[in-house]
């Protein structure tokens, strides 16, 4: 694809962590309007991959571009201006704090709580992820705080949202609900990045995948076009064809 079809682009991104790479030359583009899916068993670098994305970890070495040009993603601060939103895998909610107080300490300090919870409110019912900006987190389902992060991200209006394993701590109704907004998300031109270990869920709802194995992509795909044996082999190694 030509940069101007690419929204993200990553090219031989590596991370160590002293002597073991936990990704060891990504390469990976995302498209416009796309659900890409980013497969692989745990430790396969999927986190650490994202993570480097959101201005979590610096790259050891490697490239990323956005919309054609190269960045540097110092901070989740930079990452957001940009245009990229993230959904961590272990949320980051002040218990004592209201659903709005959580929201206002990504916010820029500029804007009063009234017009945060309003914005919030308003967002959560239209992404079908309703939300009482007043309950306070401590009294909210995993599911719950789950929505706050998500309109948090949306708030920002991302280009693109990126979302860790966010079903392994949902209900089947849940997920279902998740799906939808992302359909809606996709439908607004939306990209998303969407991390699973789970074959059934990226067959249902990604548009593209790449698969990690040990920090490395093994196969770019359309899962669609996959059968899920073939997807795991992608995901654990040939061996699997055996069992
Ligand atoms: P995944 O999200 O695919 O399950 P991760 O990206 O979390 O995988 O981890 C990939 C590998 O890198 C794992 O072996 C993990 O133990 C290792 N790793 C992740 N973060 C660190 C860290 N901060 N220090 C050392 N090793 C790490
Ligand atoms: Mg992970």
């Amino acid at each position: 694809p030509s940069a101007d079809s690419t929204l993200l682009s990553v090219s031989k991104l590596t991370k160590t962590f002293g002597t073991f790479a936990a990704c060891n030359g990504i390469d990976i583009d995302i498209r416009p309007g796309e659900i890409h899916a980013l497969l692989g068993e745990n430790g396969a670098g999927k986190s650490t991959l994202v993570k480097m994305l959101f201005g979590v970890l610096g790259p050891t070495s490697g490239q990323i571009n956005w919309r054609g040009q190269p960045v540097r993603i110092a901070s989740p601060g930079a990452a957001r201006r940009l245009g990229i939103g993230m959904v961590f895998q272990h949320f980051s909610l002040f218990e004592a704090l209201t659903v709005a107080e959580n929201i206002a300490l990504s916010m820029d300090p500029g804007i009063s709580l009234n017009k945060i919870s309003e914005e919030a409110a308003a967002l959560s019912v239209s992404y079908g992820l309703p939300l009482d900006p007043k309950a306070h987190v401590a009294d909210l389902s995993v599911g719950e705080r789950q929505r706050i992060e998500i309109v948090r991200a949306l708030l920002q209006n991302p280009q693109l949202i990126i979302l860790d394993e966010p079903t392994s701590v949902l209900t089947p109704q849940e997920a279902d609900r998740l799906f939808e907004t992302l359909a809606k998300l996709k439908a607004e031109g939306r990209s998303v990045l969407y991390i699973s270990h789970r074959l059934e869920e990226v067959q249902r709802i990604c548009d593209r995948a790449t698969v990690l194995r040990h920090g490395k992509v093994t196969g770019a795909c359309d899962p669609r076009q996959e059968t899920p044996a073939s997807l795991a082999r992608m995901m654990v190694g040939s061996d699997v064809a055996h069992v």
